[in-house]
């Protein structure tokens, strides 16, 4: 299999090149130029197999130039018992009948990034290898939140990698704050910065536009490249989960081979609905896929009324994850409704930059809407339905996989259908926990508590554990404590780098 741009200027790259390259120099994501379908047998077969074994199989579709070996490796490297806290990877939880909760937080950092950043450092310095580069690989990440966690556990002690993580000095959660700066590895560097996520996403931009500054450090032997989601390497492991899980229930006789299902996806960059796109093109049958967004609703709009327009405020919500008015993984659904049009997709995606809008033609809404079924929610709801899980069916819910299941909760007021559904789980209730107990705990117990303390509240009241990555964070040894302006971005990585 070969991967070309979305923007069509860049062709019939290896899979190893497109992982190494992460993004194409037209400015495109690189897709595969085919979706490969998977053989009733490989259903079958997977019946049996565990999650790393199904996790081979599906990736040895798109990863042609990797040898079996190579492949195992990597997979074996990312999804085990001392990175996941579940031998299953991705378990699944019944909410009630015919409704099932995936949860895909039980990596190292609580939240579903992992899935895919434990095995992107793996694909990349394979892939490194095999395409003949010696040179040390350095991770440039600016993060929200979540992102910048997980690319640090990810890449924490690889040979070959160091990984440079930038967070806005006021801009996150105490928990997601603690736990990066007492990031443990011999090759991690962690900054504040004094600004807000932008701030740091710009410093961050315009030190990989800063061609100079690449000749400099090539010079040193290094290399510099992005954990970011439009990374192939970092796509590609989310498919493996959708698919298993409707595996997963075929084996377990909770549905029959070839019936349908909805699958719901918290959504805010579009990567973990656009797998889920994906998975339903090799094969998984699926009714609807359902974007669910919050009240940054960018996505609800577009596959509403076929406009994308990001020209609108930027809310800050309590699922801090979805606060996103560029969806950039939409580009490559676009690609695949279009019958792969690469000069259409450049030039909506061009109208995005100059004008921050563009308006997809008729045919192609009606394709979207084939298949996608959205909606949004509020605060106010968020709480509402994480409440109202915890006292009907005793389940906790993070704020992100509440806005999931308050989304589809609408979608089958106005449906009716009795599809069997999987829901998206993407954090643990322990990692957005001061929004979490404030929806199940008395005001009075609340009010006043700093985060942590809230979260062993939490703990006690409900009776579910808090993971190990994030309990007794408040008493780990600070280890990084950087903190850069806005201008001088550049010049830590280089005080890093020495
Ligand atoms: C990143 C993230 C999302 C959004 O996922 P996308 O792939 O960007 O759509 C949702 N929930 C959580 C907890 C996340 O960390």
């Amino acid at each position: 299999m070969k991967y070309q741009s979305s923007r069509g200027k860049f062709n019939s790259i290896s899979a190893a090149e497109a992982i190494k390259m992460g993004i194409s120099p037209d400015g495109g994501l690189f897709v595969p130029d085919y979706i490969p379908e998977l053989k009733e047998k490989d259903w079958q077969l997977m019946e049996s197999e565990n999650y790393q074994e199904r996790a081979c199989r599906i990736l040895r579709y798109y990863l042609g130039d990797f040898s079996d070996e190579e492949i195992k490796n990597c997979v074996y490297d990312a999804y085990n018992d001392e990175s996941f806290d579940d031998e299953r990877i991705a378990p699944l939880a019944e909410l009630k009948p015919g409704v099932y909760i995936q949860e895909l937080w039980h990596g190292p950092t609580s939240a579903f990034k992992d899935m895919a950043l434990q095995l992107l450092p793996q694909l990349m310095t394979t892939s490194a290898r095999k395409t003949g580069d010696n040179g040390e690989i350095i991770i440039l990440v600016a993060t929200s939140g979540d992102t910048g966690k997980a690319a640090l556990e990810g890449f924490k002690d690889i040979a070959g990698t160091r990984i440079i993580v930038f967070y806005p000095e006021d801009g996150v959660s105490e928990v997601q704050k603690r736990q990066m700066i007492t990031q443990e590895g011999k090759n991690v560097y962690v900054a504040a910065v004094s600004g807000n996520f932008d701030d740091a996403q710009t410093g961050v931009k315009n030190i990989f536009a800063d061609h100079a500054f690449a000749e400099r450090l090539n010079k040193q032997g290094m290399k510099l490249s992005s954990a970011n989601s439009i990374n192939w390497g970092r796509l590609l492991p989310q498919i493996v989960y959708y698919i298993s899980a409707y595996v997963e229930l075929r084996a377990k006789r909770k549905l029959v081979s070839g019936e349908p299902v909805n699958i719901v996806v918290p959504t805010g960059n579009f990567g973990n609905i656009l797998a889920a796109y994906y998975a339903s093109r090799m094969g998984l049958p699926v009714h609807k896929l359902i974007c669910a967004s919050n009240t940054n609703k960018v996505l609800d709009d577009f596959i509403r009324t076929g406009i994308y327009d990001r020209n609108r405020n930027f809310e800050k919500t309590i699922s801090p994850s979805m606060d996103i008015l560029i969806s950039s993984n939409l580009e490559r659904l676009l690609y695949e409704i279009t019958g792969h049009d690469a000069a259409r997709v450049a030039s909506w995606m061009e109208e995005l930059k100059t004008s921050g809008r563009y308006e997809v033609d008729a045919v192609s809404l009606t394709r979207i809407k084939d298949l996608f079924w959205s909606e949004f929610c509020t605060d106010e709801d968020t709480i509402k339905t994480i409440s109202a899980c915890w006292d009907k069916q005793g389940y906790l819910l993070d704020t992100h996989t509440a806005v999931a299941v308050n989304v589809y909760e609408k979608y089958l007021s106005e449906s009716k259908d009795r599809v069997k559904t999987i829901i998206a789980s993407t954090a643990s209730p322990f990692k957005f926990g001061s929004s979490v107990a404030q929806a199940v705990l008395e005001p009075k117990i609340v009010s006043g508590q700093d985060e942590f303390a809230l979260l062993d509240q939490l703990s006690a009241a409900t009776g579910v554990k808090i993971p190990e990555g994030i309990k007794g964070l408040e008493k780990r040894p600070v280890l990084h404590n950087t903190l850069s302006t806005r201008d001088g971005m550049q010049d830590t990585v280089a005080a890093f780098l020495e």
